[in-house]
């Protein structure tokens, strides 16, 4: 990774600070998410927390069922396949992945060394260590030699990249032809006249640089990257902060990603693409 380059440092160093957080303590199960859930039905779940439910385990248990739903659209793997976690953080996704598909090869990527160190510790706790992978390192700048990945996943780390452009061109570079990208984003809705306010808090709270729709749509394709499929989970994402705002210890932010999703804001996009090479 080119350490130097100050983003990356910035977007390190708060990753590197988040250790036994919010996200941290939901994980009861070892898989640590750092990304939005999905509530389907907000109603049903007001009544299970006041029915006594355990209120986080249900907000856990919705961030999983966002990387379910995401798994669906990278297909299923062929044997042996192997896939790149871009922007893995605690490795949550990934672990996932490889209990659900036995013979897939992962390599996670994180610009955190805490983040990779946790996640390696969490492979091995789980019997993984030889097949999933993770090291501090740049997707802008993977350490992988061309045509070596079947499949990309890259769940809410896009939002960091100050140029997409990049980041298309370098995991175009790293997949095979045919691989499939899926990419789950914050999107700031260009037509709505408070993306830009609801956009700018995001991004000064979580080092990033959210963008508009129009980077996911019309820049890819110069690196061969060809959008298949998208959904907009921005209404089952909304619903889970309404829950996180209504929990008594969050991580702070609910304030203002509750009301930035609830009034679209910002929107929560899935793309997937497959490379044309
Ligand atoms: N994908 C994980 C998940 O869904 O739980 C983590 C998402 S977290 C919001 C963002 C992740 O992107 C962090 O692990 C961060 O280190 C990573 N990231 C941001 N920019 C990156 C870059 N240039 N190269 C590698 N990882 C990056």
């Amino acid at each position: 990774m080119k350490a130097d380059v100050p983003w990356l440092k910035k977007v390190g160093a708060l990753y590197d600070s988040k250790r036994k957080d919010f996200n941290w303590r939901l994980a009861a199960d070892g898989v640590i998410h750092h990304h939005n859930g999905l509530v389907y039905d907000a109603a049903a779940f007001r009544r299970r927390i006041a029915g006594g439910a355990d209120a986080e385990k249900l907000i856990h248990e919705s961030e999983t069922e966002l990387s379910r739903f995401g798994f669906d659209y990278l297909g299923k793997p062929a044997p042996k396949a192997a896939l790149l976690d871009a922007g893995c953080g605690r490795g949550g996704s990934s672990l996932l992945l490889a209990d659900k598909y036995r013979g897939l090869a992962i390599r996670g990527v994180t610009v955190s060394a805490y983040q990779a160190a946790a996640a390696r510790a969490a492979a091995k706790t789980r019997g993984l260590s030889a097949r999933v992978k993770f090291s501090r390192a740049s997707m802008l700048a993977l350490p992988f030699q061309k045509d070596s990945f079947d499949l990309v996943w890259a769940c809410e780390s896009t939002e960091h990249v100050p140029d997409l452009r990049v980041f298309f061109a370098e995991t175009a570079r790293a997949a095979r032809n045919g691989a499939r990208l899926v990419i789950i984003a914050w999107v700031r809705n260009t037509a709505h006249r408070l993306g830009r306010k609801y956009a700018a808090l995001a991004d000064k709270a979580y080092v990033t640089k959210i963008h508009g729709e129009g980077e996911y749509l019309k820049g890819p394709g110069k690196s061969g990257w060809r959008l298949a499929a998208k959904a907009d989970l921005t209404g089952p994402t909304a619903a889970y902060w309404a829950a996180r705002l209504a929990l008594k210890s969050g991580s702070g932010t609910e304030g203002f990603m509750a009301p930035a999703f609830a009034r679209r804001a910002l929107v929560y996009h899935l793309y997937a693409y497959d490379l044309v090479k």
